[in-house]
């Protein structure tokens, strides 16, 4: 994410902290000075948002090591003011996976409460109320098990995309669709969400941040699971575009252009003199070679060789997440080693279309002769 702050790495996993989280310092600093406190005062509050920080931060590593003992490698860890994101590099298939994944944040607060607790002079009979402007050295053990006992409550509450929300779908998933449990997750968050931005505008204006947080993020990863839930279960081999211009490997980047001007193709696959398939351009490909070589320079020396190409039973699904194709870039697709069409983001964006247009849409698929 722009404008984070790299802290270092554990377990693998690089920890940022946003900018903005050192708002909360600054803005701590300010009042105190504005209320007139001691520099003993401020310096405990300064301890005292540091130490939550430190718990935010183990919180996350009980998403990333659960994750990592049921095979999810983490991207990395950002702090923002309104709580950590671990940032998978896959979401977990299954409902038990998610749920396991999920519940470890808030459990790992909920075991610093305890241990706390169990160190701090203060009981439940006696203690002091959840007052941070009374933050001292007597009661800061006390005070951050109330903070812990809240954020472990706080994260369960089923506001999806929060990760009591994932529980929630995790544990709707066992009876209905994941697409179903989804738009149900999502659609409780919502009401969560609202009611957080109504009482935040009321008490606590970090409650309205998490819940404009929460509206962004579910809409968003709806898309994302609706998409690979209409791709579930196609390959590559489905959707390979087989009427490919062939040009020969020696034209030159500057007739393969005039090629593109002159008609509706885009994208070309490149044969050898013995027509074999050996790559592909795309118009990409072809705008970028033209900024550095020569016009002269022939197709084979800046194609997208064969090497790269997928098999055909490769899931489409797989094939998004692995970024392979990015929006142009074309893939060679091979079956049995022999080259049988390409495919790009495009001709999967269009699958998508015409599978939402139409119960019919078997009748579309591709099914011509390979190149
Ligand atoms: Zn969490």
């Amino acid at each position: 994410m722009k404008g984070s702050i790299y802290l270092g790495k554990y377990a693998k996993v690089k920890v940022f902290v946003h900018w903005t989280f050192f708002i909360l310092i600054i803005y701590i600093l300010f009042l105190g000075i504005s209320l007139g406190q001691q520099a003993s005062a401020i310096g405990w509050h300064i301890l005292f948002i540091l130490s939550v920080f430190l718990c935010i931060i183990l919180h996350e590593f009980g998403h990333v090591i659960t994750g990592q003992k049921l095979g999810y490698k983490t991207k990395d860890i950002i702090i923002l003011p309104i709580g950590g994101i671990s940032r998978f590099e896959k979401l977990p298939d299954s409902p038990k996976e998610e749920f396991l994944i999920s519940i470890s944040g808030p459990l790992v607060n909920l075991v610093i409460a305890i241990l706390l607790y169990m160190i701090s002079p203060f009981s439940l009979s006696n203690f002091p109320s959840l007052d941070l402007t009374e933050l001292n050295r007597a009661n800061f053990l006390f005070l951050l098990f109330e903070v812990n006992l809240l954020l472990g409550i706080f994260n369960l509450v089923p506001a999806f995309p929060m990760d009591g929300g994932r529980v929630f779908r995790a544990l709707l998933s066992l009876f209905i669709s994941k697409i179903k449990a989804t738009e149900i997750a999502s659609a409780v968050g919502t009401v969560f969400a609202i009611g957080f931005i109504l009482l935040g505008i009321f008490f606590n204006p970090f409650l309205v941040l998490i819940g404009l947080f929460i509206i962004f993020s579910a809409s968003n990863e709806s898309s994302v699971v609706n998409i690979s839930a209409l791709l579930e279960g196609h390959t590559a081999g489905e959707l390979v575009m087989r009427k490919v211009v062939l040009l020969d490997e020696n034209v030159t980047i500057s007739d393969a252009s005039k090629e593109i001007l002159d008609g509706q193709s885009t994208s070309f696959g490149i044969v050898s003199s013995q027509r074999k398939v050996i790559g592909t351009v795309s118009r990409e490909i072809l705008i970028d070679s033209l900024k550095t070589n020569d016009l002269k320079t022939p197709l084979y020396k800046i194609m997208n060789p064969i090497s790269n190409s997928v098999p055909s039973h490769t899931l489409l699904k797989d094939l998004i997440a692995d970024k392979a194709l990015d929006k142009n870039n074309l893939v060679p697709v091979s079956e049995n080693g022999e080259i049988i069409g390409m495919i790009n983001l495009e001709n999967i964006l269009e699958f998508i279309a015409f599978k939402k247009a139409t119960p019919d849409w078997e009748k579309i698929l591709n099914r011509g002769n390979p190149i």
